[in-house]
């Protein structure tokens, strides 16, 4: 099916605007060599230096340009100098999940042979699986409210039975959609404390109840601290994963430490009428300016969006375009001839993403 699909973009702080230019660029030139889909991208302002220019981190306008997209692609938002009064960080992207009810957050974790990684991988292991993280609640549910008193503080953390059915039966989707395509096992496994906390024994009650709805698919538990064993010991073993939102933002970067680093790791906060497409990386504002960011997470999660609106919309020529995205980077990451700093190259980050651009196109 042909489709106009309108994109809004948020290009965030620090090196965000760096990163997604390019990746724009790449996105206008497989859209017009495409005959069966068609991109349009809207700014939407929002972030740490806009709310240092204008008092307001994220405007209204830009919440209604995000609501009205068929995608939202995100780079990376907020800065260390700037807060709120209060003091915490400004990151529109976490209302974003809350506003948008984006409970899924999809975190692929992949280490082919030839790529570099810090674990020493056995001949003949690949590492290939996603790790969902539950991005709306959990202990992140008193973000920005939590009590502080003279001698104590207190967070809460909840667990509710609508958003986690709609986790596991996401999560189930995709370890089903993985299996099809051939790329997993058809493995799902509930990652949680369950031992310790009855939230977790909640939890894991409804991920069972999904799990008996998908016969064909093998479900399992893991604790939370042996899964971070297991990850360094045998990650090739896990096929996707799913867990509450503070466990997946502590995995997540372990997951993006198995890939060489947080440049290269890609997300997509998913809900069921809308998602947002970022890399797991924040603004470095250490390296801003310089022309030095790694683009590969940025472009990698403009990948998972392309396949995404092509699952959502019957477009195959979308979901095959992401896949060839993805190819291209990873072709580029392979070759090594055009690697940024933080991996060990010299390319500074135009070059990293046109060298993904010439792939695209030979491809
Ligand atoms: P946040 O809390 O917003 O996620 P953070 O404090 O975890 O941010 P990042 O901004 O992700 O930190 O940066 C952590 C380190 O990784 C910094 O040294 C930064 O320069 C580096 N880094 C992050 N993203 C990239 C990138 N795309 N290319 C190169 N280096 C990066």
């Amino acid at each position: 099916m042909t489709g106009k699909f309108e994109i809004a973009v948020f290009q965030g702080d620090g090196i965000g605007p760096e990163i997604m230019a390019p990746t724009i660029e790449i996105l206008r030139q497989m859209s017009d060599a495409s005959p069966d889909y068609d991109l349009t991208f809207t700014n939407a302002p929002a972030g740490a230096a806009h709310y240092a220019q204008t008092g307001d981190s994220f405007p209204d306008m830009s919440m209604e340009i995000a609501r009205s997209a068929d995608a939202i692609l995100l780079s990376a938002m907020g800065l260390p100098d700037v807060r709120y009064e209060d003091g915490t960080e400004i990151s529109p992207q976490i209302d974003l999940r809350k506003k948008l009810g984006l409970f899924a957050g999809v975190r692929p974790v992949r280490v082919q042979a030839g790529q570099s990684t810090p674990l020493a991988l056995p001949p003949g292991k690949e590492i290939d699986f996603v790790l969902v993280r539950e991005s709306t609640e959990g202990l992140f549910h008193t973000q920005g409210c939590g009590e502080v008193l003279e001698n104590e503080a207190r967070e809460t953390l909840l667990i509710t039975r609508d958003v986690s059915e709609k986790l596991f039966k996401f999560t189930f989707d995709l370890a089903e959609e993985r299996r099809k395509q051939g790329k997993g096992k058809g493995h799902v496994t509930c990652v949680d404390k369950a031992n310790v906390f009855r939230a977790f024994a909640f939890f894991r009650d409804m991920f069972d109840a999904e799990a008996k709805q998908h016969p064909q698919l093998e479900a399992n538990h893991a604790y939370v601290d042996a899964t971070a064993l297991w990850m360094v010991q045998k990650p090739w073993e896990f096929d996707v994963l799913v867990t509450e939102n503070m466990f997946g933002d502590i995995l997540s970067d372990l997951g993006a430490g198995l890939m060489g680093g947080l440049g290269l790791a890609p997300s997509a906060d998913i809900g069921l009428n809308h998602a947002v497409f970022q890399p797991c990386h924040g603004s470095a504002p250490d390296i801003a300016g310089q022309g030095i960011a790694n683009p590969f997470a940025m472009i990698l999660s403009a990948a998972m969006m392309l396949e995404w609106l092509g699952s959502r919309n019957d477009n195959d020529a979308l979901i095959s375009d992401g896949s060839r995205l993805q190819n291209a980077v990873e072709k580029v990451i392979s070759d090594g001839n055009s690697l940024t700093r933080d991996l060990g190259g010299e390319a500074g980050t135009e070059a990293a993403a046109s060298s993904v651009l010439q792939e695209v196109l030979v491809a």
